[in-house]
């Protein structure tokens, strides 16, 4: 009997950590396995859209190729040389 709500349990704690990148979320996951159960959750988590992050990876200057993953105005390196080249952000989702 302990050893099946433990498994229960267990299956409802993995159950959330698939929905660790999902937008439904760990806690509603969870929560959704414990009560509906696992299955339940399962499908909740599989329906649910992945969550897309993005960030700052880089700022890579047009004129040398380089790429920069701290804030810069401009490119030192092209800068090294006499030239100002200001540097954008590339903004790309995380894998
Ligand atoms: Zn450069």
């Amino acid at each position: 009997m302990i050893i099946g709500i433990v498994t229960y349990i267990f299956l409802s704690l993995g159950v959330a950590l698939l929905a660790r990148d999902r937008n439904l979320g760990m806690i509603p996951a969870f929560l959704i396995s414990l009560f509906l159960t696992p299955i339940t959750g399962l499908f909740a988590v599989i329906h649910s859209p992945k969550l897309i992050l993005y960030h700052i990876v880089q700022h890579e200057c047009p004129e040398c190729g380089y790429s920069f993953d701290k804030n810069h105005d401009a490119c030192p390196i092209c800068l090294k040389d006499g030239k100002y080249v200001p540097l954008h952000p590339n903004i790309v989702p995380t894998t």
